[in-house]
């Protein structure tokens, strides 16, 4: 039962010393009642405390590891249900299925293609996490070759899907390694039997929440610590409902028999993978397993998984700096804009297909476009003067020419009355740039002097 933030505050010293970075106590003791904070930010909190809010303070959806090393998947281990309340940590992770039955080629080139699903985005690499390796030969020992093909081919961490002697097969030479067991509805006790004594991390798969509840208590008493649940929906309503349902009872009302991060087999002809795929990423999936290693199926998933999974209170942000574009020179054009990552790498790629080599100077708005930017007060006229005069551009052109976003087109007065500079307002949107360099002519960019 969660402790109030009264009973917790009665636990505190009460001193209002400010060290854990709060007022008060009691805002503390609100602060760690409603899962955003941790006893271990008191200093001076006694033992008998430490040791009651230890428990009242752990995530109230646990933390399961999947995998060793660098390409460790976390799954759970979050604090909050909405992401602007504090932010989510552990980005719902896809996996992409492989079944044992394909032969030697086929197999080596599915494991190339889902290998090959990585892409560059905002600066960011973003991948698929995890391959679902599928017993459907009913040949352990075929099994067991193929997950460990997997495991070589792709370098992730792996989800073993099949019966139990399948799984205990493939274990010899996996379990250093770490894999997601996921046994079938039926052998969840033998799955448990499996997991427990190596201390893999297990999927219990049964009908609804109550049937989760029983199988998971099932598994807790035989000695597994990491769970996953899959709660097995039959249609993509079902699948958003239960992933909601579960994720309210954790974290609301902290009802630890069901709180463990929740997987979904979007694969075996589940109906509208994608769309219940994108939904879960929204709305508290853990795992998602996939059948498809078509890019054009997986980039938009790891795309809104992007959008979803950054810290709404850190926007994406490069260092300011002068990024030169192609091969710039003294007499190249000068393209300004703000930090934020998403506009700064759309900028720079319409800057790189107009095939005009260009400065693009980027000014620090603590990651905020162009138009937060200036309605923040971040990007005005005299911030942009005083770029143009200390981060060196000066020295890097011969020309005292600037192309400003179109959208702050109102700037370019103060701008040129400040710095000397003229301005030239670029287009409103970044995809019109490269027609927009393209026409200009050499002669805008002629030496200051000339
Ligand atoms: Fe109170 Fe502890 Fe915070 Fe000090 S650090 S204000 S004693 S909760």
């Amino acid at each position: 039962m969660a402790l109030t933030a009264l009973e917790i505050y009665k636990l505190l010293p009460k001193t209002n010393c400010k060290e854990c970075g709060f007022p008060t106590c009691l805002a503390f003791a609100m602060q760690i009642a409603a899962g955003k904070a941790g006893i271990d930010q008191c200093p001076p909190a006694s033992d008998e405390a430490r040791e009651t809010l230890g428990a009242a303070s752990a995530p109230p959806l646990p933390k399961v590891v999947v995998g060793t090393g660098e390409r460790a998947v976390i799954l759970g281990d979050e604090v909050v249900l909405y992401r602007h309340e504090k932010t989510f940590y552990h980005p719902t992770a896809f996996a992409i299925s492989v079944s044992d039955a394909l032969d030697g080629d086929a197999f080596r080139d599915r494991i190339r293609r889902i290998r090959s699903l990585s892409f560059e985005r905002m600066g960011e690499r973003l991948a698929v996490d995890m391959v679902a390796v599928r017993c459907d030969s009913g040949d352990p020992a075929r099994f067991a070759a193929a997950a460990a093909a997997a495991k070589e081919g792709a370098g992730t961490p792996l989800l073993l899907s099949g019966p139990c002697d399948a799984l205990a097969a493939a274990l010899p030479s996996l379990g250093p390694d770490r894999p997601l067991l996921c046994p079938p509805v039926g052998e969840g006790d033998a799955g448990a039997r499996l997991a427990a004594p190596l201390g893999l991390p297990l999927v219990v798969r049964a009908k609804g929440i109550d049937g989760l509840e029983k199988a998971l208590a099932a598994a807790r008493a035989a000695g597994v610590r990491d769970l996953v649940a899959d709660p097995m929906p039959a249609s993509l309503p079902d699948a958003v409902s239960l992933s909601v349902y579960l994720r309210r009872l954790a974290i609301l009302h902290r009802a630890r028999e069901v709180a463990v991060p929740t997987a979904f087999d979007l694969g075996n002809g589940f109906p509208s993978p994608f769309a219940a795929a994108s939904l879960l990423v929204t709305k508290y999936g853990s795992l998602l397993v996939l059948d498809s290693d078509d890019p054009a199926d997986i980039f938009p998933l790891l795309t809104l998984r992007q959008n979803i999974f950054t810290d709404p209170q850190k926007p994406i942000q490069v260092e300011a700096g002068i990024y030169p574009v192609g091969k710039a020179t003294a007499s190249s054009p000068v393209v300004i804009t703000t930090n934020f990552s998403l506009t700064f790498f759309t900028v720079r790629s319409d800057i790189e297909a107009s095939r005009v080599p260009a400065h693009l100077l980027i000014a620090d708005c603590d990651g905020m476009s162009v138009l937060t930017a200036w309605a923040a007060g971040r990007f005005t006229g005299e911030s942009i003067a005083k770029i143009l005069s200390e981060s060196g551009i000066a020295g890097a052109v011969s020309h005292r020419t600037l192309i400003l976003p179109g959208m702050v087109a109102r700037l370019s007065g103060k701008i040129e009355e400040l710095s000397g500079w003229r301005v030239l307002v670029g287009p409103q949107e970044s995809s019109a740039l490269p027609s927009y360099l393209r026409r200009l002519p050499p002669a805008a960019f002629a030496p200051a002097d000339a």
